[in-house]
């Protein structure tokens, strides 16, 4: 880390990885452990707190995949067979009497003895009511095995795997009907600036409308955080202190604005008075100035104002951060590569992350890329990488990170 308050050496930028494993070493150290008991029709959004170890083998017997006929290969001459029971999806059968079929349904248990399910398709009922079976008949056809999705004692989803509809469906299928979740992250979200008002009161001389607090708090419970709405911070020191000691009981204080060069950056005067503060200089675009520390212990992020930076300083370092401080072990964005439908000639010094959307294939980018421009994040369906020392001519590949693979 660098030395407590001191920026990093003028036009030594920190690489986006560097900011993130810091940001990650401090997030696994203020891990949150405890832990609540969901039904499990609450549970999305959250984080798996243990393993979740199968209890039964799934299918719990091996079932028809197919509405048909069971039958033991062995017994099939070529002659058609007697149908000597019928078995629907929730029934339990009689063993197969030998040398006969049983009608089966899909989803209903094999009946012992029976090795393979023939199609009814593949099946002709003869007048005498008898089964003739046209093709060649394979033992384990159309069976699901027992056990084919998992057995008993096997890991299905590891604690820290956050849970939606898809594990939630999987968890109901082994019968489990509460899950642990670890407990919500509390963040308390700041917007300073004293131009700043909310949308809703008219606009002043030298105003605008506070755009990142909504974002982020939307975006924050889209997670799975509980959100503290701290409000507006005006940029004064006293004001600085007396708010950020207001904000009890949070895990994160996560604030905008006031770390540009050459501001007064209260919040960072007010870190360093009662807590400590690292004021990095990253090397991405847009964003670059990023502050870490804490007041009274609780962790503070601060991220740059300009809305699109703060959009992408918080979907590549403060998502990231939360999620692990959740106990997420699978945090890593998809990244595609995709051919970029346009030329880049002047190489940058930072990272740029150029919003951008897909366009028979390729990443176009929006016509405005300015820090301040957040329309150009809702126009774009993700984030072209364009790495820094790199220049770009149309064809050449890039990694495109889809908004949707961050927003939640
Ligand atoms: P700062 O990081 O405070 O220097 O802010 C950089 C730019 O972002 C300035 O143009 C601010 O007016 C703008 N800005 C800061 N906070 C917000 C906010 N919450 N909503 C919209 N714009 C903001
Ligand atoms: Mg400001």
């Amino acid at each position: 880390m660098n030395p407590v308050g001191k920026p990093g050496k003028t036009g030594s930028l920190m690489p986006v990885e560097t900011a993130l494993a810091r940001l990650l070493e401090m997030a696994d150290a203020t891990r949150v452990l405890e832990r609540e008991r969901l039904p499990l029709a609450q549970v999305q959004g959250r984080v798996l707190a243990d393993d979740l170890l199968s209890t039964l083998d799934l299918p719990p017997w091996p079932n028809s995949a197919m509405d048909g006929y069971a039958l033991r290969t062995a017994d099939w001459t070529g002659e058609p067979l007697v149908v000597s029971q019928k078995i629907y999806a929730g029934q339990a059968p009689e063993p197969l009497k030998p040398g006969t079929c049983a009608r089966i349904f899909t989803g209903a248990p094999v009946p012992a003895g029976a090795d393979c399910v023939e199609m009814q398709e593949n099946a002709e009922v003869l007048a005498d009511e008898r089964v003739a079976f046209i093709e060649a008949i394979k033992p384990g056809q159309n069976i699901r095995p027992q056990g084919q999705e998992t057995t008993v004692g096997e890991l299905v989803l590891p604690a820290g795997t956050r849970l939606g509809p898809i594990e939630q469906g999987l968890a109901a299928s082994l019968g489990c009907a509460e899950l642990d979740v670890v407990r919500k992250v509390r963040v308390a979200v700041l917007s300073t600036g004293d131009e700043l008002i909310e949308p809703g009161q008219a606009l002043g001389p030298g105003q605008i409308y506070n755009s990142n607090r909504v974002l982020l708090c939307s975006w924050l419970q889209r997670l799975g955080c509980d959100v503290v709405d701290a409000g507006i911070l005006p940029d004064n020191l006293d004001t600085t202190r007396t708010r950020l000691g207001e904000l009890k009981n949070v895990d994160l204080i996560l604030s905008t604005g006031g770390v540009s060069v050459g501001e007064a950056d209260f919040l960072g005067i007010a870190l360093r008075e009662e807590g400590e503060l690292s004021l990095w200089k990253l090397a991405i675009k847009p964003g670059k100035p990023l502050t870490f520390g804490h007041f009274r212990g609780v962790p503070v992020i601060g991220l740059p104002g300009n809305p699109a930076s703060t959009l992408v300083t918080f979907a590549l370092l403060t998502r990231p951060y939360l999620l692990r401080r959740m106990g997420v072990t699978d945090i890593e964005p998809l990244k595609v590569q995709v051919p970029c439908g346009f030329d880049w000639p002047v190489a940058g010094n930072r990272r740029e992350y150029l919003r951008g959307r897909l366009e028979n294939g390729r990443a176009i980018i929006y016509k405005n890329q300015s820090s301040g421009v957040l329309r150009s994040a809702a126009w774009a369906d993700g984030l072209v990488e364009v790495l820094e020392g790199r220049t770009l001519v149309a064809g050449d590949s890039v990694s495109f990170i889809p908004l949707s693979e961050v927003l939640v």
